[in-house]
């Protein structure tokens, strides 16, 4: 396992990071995440004069070329101070970006690519519905029926990230019931947000406040063939390489919140006093800051190794759910310990420690729970599949 990165990505990462720095420090990210319902078209722009929206779209569809290596590298140094504010770009970034690249054919990549990398175009991913989100075959209710020219799209999604400020939903649907398999006959579709018989909703939630998770609901919507993706009735076999790329990205957007939870926490204990002291001489405070460096440095090495496999084309079905299942729990416990540290001022809104515990906490539960990874990690080393 190695962590080595090539010149070209090492530089990518330098230059990421002194971008994240210059354009979006913690403070400015804490204070977007205030104006709660309000997209950040400002950090947008940005990410769009940056080039980030094209990042991992290959370079003949106006994209900026590179691998998962290179979405993880700007996952995480995005993270570390815009948090749950990642979204903004990560969701596009795997829904549209990655999902069109996987498996659009040559027309959809020519018409859609160019506009994603240049920051034109926004996707969500409307796959969860209120029936069931582990059990995402059992609780699609959301039906697609073939008709002239097209399909008519009647249901109901919740959660829907970013749904509310996108151009297009892609969505999944069942396209068909005569099936032996309840994976078979299943559609993904390119939905636009201003189609006739949809209605968007913003939920209200814990973190991640100043991006949108909205629930869409679907009325008779007509979706012309040109915008069903893949296959007809292939859809969740379809999803696999998105949802692993997701899961990476996840894993990485975990790493970049727990380094800005180090960074804090060290700051605060080599500048707060208490019994004449700074408190980063109370050994208990070191411990909890020796932890999560170890949690640091495994996640670091499981989400590189990780990421490295999947760029060469090795199927990382278990290790991307690893390091999605343990960068979301490391990072969770770090930034609780965070607030520990930093007293009454984690609790506070002044600082990012409240940030990184509310927006970090979500990645245990999506985009898929810790409690089914854990069931796949274990039908994978060879044990019965238990759900
Ligand atoms: C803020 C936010 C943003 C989201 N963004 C998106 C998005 O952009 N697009 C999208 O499609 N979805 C999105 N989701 C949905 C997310 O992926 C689901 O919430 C997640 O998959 C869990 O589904 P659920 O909420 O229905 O929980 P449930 O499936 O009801 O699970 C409840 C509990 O039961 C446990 N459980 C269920 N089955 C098993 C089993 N077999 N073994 C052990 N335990 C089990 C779960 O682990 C969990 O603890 C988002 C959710 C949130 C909260």
């Amino acid at each position: 396992m190695s962590m080595d990165l090539t010149e070209e990505d090492a530089t990518f990462r330098d230059v990421t990071r002194r971008w994240v720095n210059a354009e979006c420090s913690k403070q400015y990210c804490r204070e977007l995440e205030r104006q709660e319902h309000v997209f950040p078209q400002e950090l947008w722009d940005k990410l769009s004069a940056f080039g980030a929206h094209g990042i991992g779209i290959p370079e003949e569809f106006g994209g900026q070329g590179g691998s998962i290596v290179t979405q993880t590298l700007f996952a995480r140094e995005f993270a570390r101070t815009a948090a749950g504010i990642g979204w903004v770009w990560g969701v596009t970034s795997f829904s549209g970006a990655k999902t069109l690249t996987f498996c659009g054919n040559e027309s959809q990549k020519k018409e859609f690519l160019p506009k994603i990398a240049s920051g034109e175009l926004r996707t969500a991913m409307s796959y969860t519905e209120a029936s069931g989100g582990t059990d995402l075959l059992g609780g699609l209710r959301t039906t697609a029926v073939k008709g002239d020219g097209g399909w008519i799209i009647n249901g109901e999604k919740i959660w829907s990230t970013g749904a509310g400020t996108a151009d297009y939903l892609l969505l999944m649907a069942r396209s068909d019931t005569e099936v032996a398999k309840r994976s078979r006959g299943v559609s993904i579709f390119l939905v636009p947000t201003s189609s006739e018989g949809i209605t968007i909703a913003e939920m209200p939630k814990l973190g991640m406040r100043c991006v949108g998770s909205c629930s869409v609901h679907l009325d008779n919507v007509f979706v012309p063939d040109a915008l069903l993706l893949g296959e007809p009735g292939n859809g969740w076999y379809q999803s696999t390489k998105t949802v692993n790329n997701e899961k990476l990205i996840n894993a990485a957007f975990c790493l970049g919140m727990l380094d800005g939870v180090i960074e804090d926490a060290l700051e605060h204990m080599k500048s707060r006093h208490a019994f004449g002291k700074v408190i980063g001489e109370f050994q208990i405070l070191q411990h909890y800051l020796a932890d999560m460096a170890m949690w640091q440095t495994q996640g670091e090495l499981l989400v590189m190794h990780t990421a490295k496999l999947q760029a060469s084309g090795a199927q990382t079905a278990t290790e991307s759910t690893m390091a999605k299942v343990l960068c979301s729990e490391y990072v969770s416990k770090a930034a609780d310990l965070g607030i520990q540290i930093l007293g009454g001022m984690g609790y506070s809104a002044e600082t990012d420690m409240q940030r990184y515990w509310r927006d970090s906490r979500l990645l245990r539960i999506g985009p898929i729970s810790n409690e089914m990874a854990r069931n796949k990690i274990a039908e994978d080393l060879g044990l019965p599949r238990s759900f």
